[in-house]
This record gives structure tokens, C-alpha cells and sequence, in this order.
């Protein structure tokens, strides 16, 4: 993996020496940016000395100063300081034989004006340009840090790109976060890039995961690395040595499944290629193992679509589930719980379960039943597939497994058979076990009218999540209740009433982040359970969500409805039981309706 990175510190270096090594990746020094080692000449030495005693990699990177950096700041001493700190990360670049330094933009995301971005976009190149031209043996990337679109760094690059040793760091994980889409960050400033910076998020917080072990689709990752970045260099940027081995393997297998990466494919193929009964035994002991210790949904169905890709010889394995409410049928993401979607009747998938049978094709393209946009949406080529009808104990059709791209002995090409289809029932029929009990759970969990948690995922959220939340932060309990609903069903009808409570259940719904709950407690009164600093942003965020209410109009298509709802807030006490915990909000929910409902007490 020669064009990969992994970070390094002279602390813990024989750590990432030996994942070098092994993975053939290179370093990102991080130890230079810190500003007390830019300040003292010795400890500069004793930390280079200590790399060069190791074995260091051919090709290295190192991470710049940032912390306050602004070459473009209005002040000039602050410029001052802020250029000393990037020439002195530049020269010690060159004393370790870095090939380039990364440099945040440092934008401010808060300030928006023309004047602001146009100033930055300015004396940024300025500075950096001169940079540039005085040293062209280092290339300079710029890094977005929190930019919130790739305007800065676009027009930074139109003015920089006339200088062979300028780049942009790509900070993949940085974009995910912004209020920007990916593909609008990658088509924007795709061209510019020669470096990215890689590791996984919730999408909402910089976390420096472990590639692959948060929400970040890699899928789309690998299609646009093989469309703008096959000449870049990648840091897997997280300083664990554990996640960074961890995340050299995700990408290692993700990338390689590109069909361009014949060599690799195959050699994968090989190595998992299953010829004798005993090698196949073998697997389907180690899958079912690994299935009785599996407890979550999704990974569940993960290690079914393994082993299943492992019995059929196949390089991909898909488990598709028939949501016939919505008439359409989804599956996993190979990473993460991100669903792909296609209608319902389309493609192999739909004509398996239409006609109930199974559906060998090996030459996809060439069949009018296939339907080429999953392809396109992941990027793979699908060259011969194997799909079988998932029933459940009645019988009914309830989805379907597919397995795509089988390969021979050899690891080429090869063609899926009715042995293939005999030995995956094996792996439907466990398919469906799995998918009949998340159902149960999901029922038992879920309110039907409104699909908000119900009262006894409230329960289970609680006692398994928010409790520990509590530990380290303050939650809270906000009950709210619908403001005389019962003159709603009796002037509008239940139907509207019923029409009310879920538009309701919605826009509560949207107003919670990830990591909390609102559930439907019964009737019109519905409980949150959320984290905040301090009762005011608390009762802030409640206020919110009356407002919202209070101005919504709720419109059932024949009469416009409007309605209030009253808020209790108040904070969990992890020393009390949880019922304590919900009676103590409903208490104050009880006083905002007596002092006269529509607001938050
Ligand atoms: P208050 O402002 O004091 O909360 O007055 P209210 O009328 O909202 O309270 P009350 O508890 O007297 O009435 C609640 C009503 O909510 C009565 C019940 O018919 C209605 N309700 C409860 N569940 C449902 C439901 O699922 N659908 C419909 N349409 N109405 C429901
Ligand atoms: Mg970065
Ligand atoms: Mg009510």
C-alpha cells in the first residue's frame, strides 16, 4: 500500500514502525506542530534522531503547525507569528526529509462575509505562494479544517495550482461533517487534490474512528477514489496504532474489490477459495460461532452475507429484505447501516421473489431483467449472480439472497450452479430467523401509529444508554402532552386526531439528535430524554419545539388544524429510579398545564 500513510510520533515509534513495515505504508509526522517543539531546537533534534534510528519509510509527510495559525489574519503581529510558525515547520520538513507539509486553511466557519473569505482567499495565497516558489523541493498542501464548503480552498487552489509543489489535503472526514454533501466537496475541488486525510465520524463530531467503524460510506469513498484520487497519497489519520491497522485492513479489502485491481481481486479470491467438504465445514463452524455470539441486528446479517459469500465462492454476498408497506426492497450497505433501495418487481432480486424461484444468471448485462443502477450506485460490476428466495415458516416470500461475481479455483472468473443455489438455502434459512426476530423486536419496541419508540424502548434506552450518559454528562427528562386534544378528535374527528399525532410524533422526532430518544409514553403525551449542559439551553430546546407546534399548520387536506402542546423539564437524576426520574417531568408538564398550557415549565 505505497501510496498509504499512517500517522507517527517518535513516542510509540516501534509501534507504527512495525505496522510500516508490514503494511508497506508510510509516515505523517505529528510530532511538529506542537508548539513547544517548534520552540526548542533540542528537543527538535532528539526527535528526529529517534526516527532516524528507526527504520523510517521511503515516503513521509509531515502535519504543519496549526494551533492559532492565521498567515491571513488583519493583525499583522498575529501574521507575524503565524508565518514564523509554517517556515519553521517547512525547515524542519526538510531536515527530516519530508516530502510535504500539511497546512490547515483555518478558516473561521462563523464568519461568512465576502470581506472576511475574501481577505483569507487572498493573503492565504499570497503567503503561501511565496512559500511555494522559495521551497520547491516540498510540496505544501492546504488542508480544509472546518470550512463548511469548498469555496475557500477552491479559489485558493485557482490561484495556487500554477506551482508544480502546491496541493490540497483532502481531509475526507472534516468534509463529512460540513453542512456541504460529499459529492459537491469532491467535484468542487477533486482536480487539486494530491493528499487526503482518512478516518471514520458519526457525521457529526471529528472523532478520529477507525476507518469503517462509523457512518462515513466507503462505498462512495472507493468510487471516488478511483475517479479523482488514484494519484493521491492517504493518511489514515488516527494516532491508535490499533485503529490504524484496523483501518489499513477495511481499506485494504475495500479498495481492492476494484475489478482495475485484477491482481489483487484474485489473490484475494484465492485466499478464500473453498474446495474440499472439511474446508467448508470448517468456515460454517467458524460463521455460526461467530453468529451465536452476535447480538446486533446488522452485524448479524453482516456475518450471514460472509458466510455465505464464503460457501458459493462468490466475491459479494447481499441479504434483501421485502418491505412490501412501502413496496420496495432494501439492504445493508456493505459498511455501515446505510440501506440501498430499489423498487419493488425490479431486477434479479424482484423477479426471485415475483416468481418465487431461484435465478442464476451469468452474464448480468445481457439479461433484460437486470437492473444496472445498483452498480452504478456502489461502483461494482456485477459478472455473475446467484439469487434465492428467503421464505419464512409459512412459506411467504420475504426477501432474497444474492451472491455476485463467483470465482474458480484459480481465482478467475467463474460460473454459479444449482450446487451454489442447494448449499445457500443453508444461509436463507438463517437469514430469515434473524429477520422474523428483529421484526418481533421491533414490533414489541415500536408504536404503530406513530413509529416513535414506545414506552418500553424508553426503558430499554434508558436503563442500557442513558445511564451511562449520565456519568460523564446531565440529562434530562422533558414530558409533553398535547393541549386539549380531546376537543381536537371531538370538533376534527379521530381520524384527524390520529392524522395529528403522527405529524406531531414527526416533527418531534426530528428535533432529537442521534444519540437521544423521544418515545410515544401513550395517548397524546409524548416523553424525551435528551442531554444539555444546563436547564436553560434545555428549556431553550423545548421552547423551540413548542414554537414549532404552536406554528405549524396541520393540514388534513380538507381543514388547516392548529394546536398547542405543554412541556415539563427536568433534569434525571441517576440516584433515583427511572420512574422517579419521568414522574418528577410529568409533575412540572401537570404545572404548565395549570398555569395555562402552551409553554415549557
Ligand atoms: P389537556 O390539555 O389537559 O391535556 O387536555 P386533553 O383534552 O388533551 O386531555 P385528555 O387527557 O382529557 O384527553 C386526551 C385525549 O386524547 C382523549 C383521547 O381520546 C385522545 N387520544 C389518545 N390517544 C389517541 C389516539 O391514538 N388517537 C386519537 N385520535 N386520539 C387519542
Ligand atoms: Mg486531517
Ligand atoms: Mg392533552
Amino acid at each position: 500500500m505505497t501510496n498509504f500513510l499512517i500517522v507517527s510520533k517518535a513516542d510509540g515509534l516501534s509501534e507504527y514502525s512495525k505496522i510500516a513495515v508490514e503494511y508497506g505504508v508510510g509516515y505523517e509526522y505529528n510530532d511538529f506542530f506542537n508548539p513547544k517543539v517548534l520552540d526548542d531546537a533540542e528537543l527538535q533534534d532528539s526527535i528526529i534522531n529517534k526516527y532516524r534510528e528507526s527504520k523510517v519509510p521511503e515516503y513521509c509527510t509531515m502535519h504543519g503547525a496549526f494551533f492559532d495559525v492565521i498567515p491571513f489574519s488583519y493583525d499583522s503581529r498575529i501574521r507575524a507569528v503565524s508565518e514564523e510558525r509554517m517556515i519553521q515547520s517547512i525547515e524542519i520538513a526538510r531536515r527530516i526529509g519530508a516530502k510535504a507539509v500539511v497546512f490547515h486553511t483555518n478558516a473561521n466557519p462563523f464568519l461568512t462575509s465576502e470581506k472576511y473569505i475574501e481577505q483569507m482567499v487572498l493573503a492565504t495565497s499570497e503567503f503561501v505562494g511565496k512559500l511555494l516558489d522559495e521551497y520547491r523541493d516540498i510540496n505544501i498542501y492546504l488542508e480544509n479544517m472546518f470550512d463548511s464548503s469548498p469555496d475557500i480552498l477552491r479559489k485558493i487552489s485557482e490561484r495556487l495550482v500554477k506551482y508544480p509543489n502546491y496541493g490540497i489535503c483532502f481531509d475526507y472526514a472534516h468534509a463529512s461533517i460540513s453542512p456541504t454533501p460529499i459529492d459537491v466537496w469532491v467535484e468542487s475541488i477533486g482536480k487539486y487534490v494530491r493528499h487526503i486525510h482518512i478516518n471514520d465520524n458519526d457525521l457529526k463530531n471529528d472523532l478520529h474512528l477507525a476507518v469503517g467503524t462509523g457512518k462515513i460510506d466507503w462505498e462512495r469513498f472507493r468510487i471516488y477514489y478511483y475517479k479523482y484520487f488514484r494519484e493521491c497519497t492517504v493518511l489514515i489519520e488516527t494516532d491508535s496504532p490499533a485503529n490504524q491497522v484496523k483501518s489499513l485492513k477495511y481499506i485494504r479489502t475495500l479498495l481492492d474489490m476494484d475489478s482495475s485491481e485484477k491482481r489483487s481481486v484474485k489473490d484475494m479470491a484465492l485466499k478464500k477459495y473453498i474446495s474440499g467438504a472439511e474446508e467448508m465445514m470448517e468456515s460454517i463452524f467458524h460463521y455460526m460461532a461467530e453468529l451465536l455470539e452476535e447480538k446486533k441486528f446488522s452485524n448479524t446479517v453482516g456475518i450471514l452475507t460472509e458466510l455465505g459469500s464464503t460457501i458459493a465462492n462468490a466475491d459479494r454476498a447481499s441479504f434483501w429484505f421485502w418491505d412490501k408497506q412501502d413496496k420496495q426492497y432494501w439492504t445493508l450497505a456493505a459498511t455501515g447501516n446505510d440501506r440501498i433501495v430499489i423498487p419493488e418487481g425490479t431486477g434479479i432480486v424482484g423477479k426471485t421473489i415475483q416468481e418465487d424461484k431461484v435465478i442464476i444468471t451469468n452474464n448480468p448485462y445481457e439479461e433484460d431483467f437486470f437492473n444496472p443502477e445498483v452498480d452504478k450506485k456502489t461502483g461494482y460490476k456485477s459478472k455473475s449472480i446467484l439469487c434465492i428466495p428467503v421464505e419464512n415458516t409459512s412459506g411467504e416470500v420475504v426477501g432474497a439472497f444474492q451472491v455476485l461475481n463467483k470465482f474458480d479455483e484459480n481465482g478467475d472468473d467463474g460460473l454459479f450452479d444449482n450446487g451454489d443455489a442447494r448449499r445457500l438455502t443453508l444461509v436463507a434459512a438463517f437469514c430469515e430467523k434473524t429477520l422474523e426476530s428483529y421484526m418481533l423486536y421491533n414490533e414489541a419496541m415500536v408504536d404503530e401509529l406513530t413509529k416513535l419508540p414506545n414506552r418500553y424502548a424508553f426503558y430499554e434506552y434508558y436503563n442500557k444508554k442513558a445511564v451511562r450518559f449520565m456519568e460523564d454528562r446531565d440529562m434530562w427528562v422533558i414530558m409533553c402532552d398535547i393541549d386539549h386534544f380531546k376537543m381536537v378528535n371531538d370538533t376534527y374527528g379521530h381520524n384527524n386526531g390520529d392524522f395529528i399525532l403522527k405529524n406531531v410524533a414527526a416533527i418531534l422526532n426530528e428535533s432529537v439528535s442521534e444519540d437521544n430518544i423521544v418515545v410515544r409514553w401513550g395517548g397524546e403525551e409524548f416523553v424525551f430524554i435528551v442531554s444539555g449542559s444546563n436547564l436553560e439551553e434545555v428549556k431553550q430546546f423545548a421552547d423551540s419545539i413548542r414554537k414549532d407546534i404552536e406554528k405549524h399548520e396541520f393540514n388534513t387536506g380538507k381543514e388547516i388544524i392548529n394546536i398547542t402542546m405543554s412541556f415539563g423539564v427536568s433534569r434525571a437524576d441517576k440516584n433515583v429510579t427511572i420512574e422517579e426520574n419521568v414522574h418528577r417531568a410529568d409533575d412540572r408538564l401537570y404545572m404548565a398545564k395549570d398555569s395555562g398550557r402552551n409553554r415549557v415549565v
